[in-house]
């Protein structure tokens, strides 16, 4: 396959369990439909030692965004900005699926994620989060002290309905 990115050709690359076209010029990545999102999701492989393990070789002359083809279907490529206001900024197929990831954009990938998963703010985060579910808990209890109220007033007129001491 013919490497959007350049005039290089995408090589067939296994990494884990999926199949990368890599190439050979560039070193940009064509990820099909889903497997970008599968590797990033993948904790076990480090996004920084993928992008490191291939490098372009020598000076590239790079196709221009807009003249970008996907390699597998021939529709042509439209940017995009990755977690959608992030300043990676991927070429995707809007008919296939498929992205192209250029040489250096997985580590700015990693570090976009390494930044949104700020320790601070997944604490406060949390935080938030378990104030929530005290407030359900707290709800969910005075809903079932009703509940059993109800249950106890409709026990306690059934029982005067139906005793005969009430009725007489
Ligand atoms: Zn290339
Ligand atoms: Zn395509």
């Amino acid at each position: 396959m013919k490497c959007p990115g350049c005039s290089g050709r995408l090589h067939a690359v296994r990494v884990q369990d999926m199949s990368l076209d890599v190439c050979g010029r560039c070193a940009g990545i064509w990820f099909d439909e889903s497997e970008l999102g599968r590797l990033i999701r993948a904790s076990a492989l480090n996004l920084e030692t993928l992008d490191r393990k291939f490098e372009p070789t020598g000076e590239v002359e790079k196709v221009p965004e807009a003249d970008r083809e996907c390699p597998k279907c021939g529709g042509g490529l439209e940017t995009y900005k990755y977690l959608y206001d992030s300043p990676v900024i991927l070429d995707s197929c809007h008919n296939c699926g498929g992205i192209f990831v250029e040489d250096g954009e997985l580590s700015a990938i990693a570090a976009v994620r390494t930044e949104n998963d700020d320790p601070a703010e997944s604490k406060a985060a949390a935080i938030i989060l378990a104030g929530h579910l005290e407030q359900m808990v707290r709800q969910d209890k005075s809903r079932a002290v009703f509940l059993s109220r109800v249950a106890f007033y409709n026990r306690a007129r059934g029982a005067a309905q139906f005793s005969p001491e009430a009725t007489s």
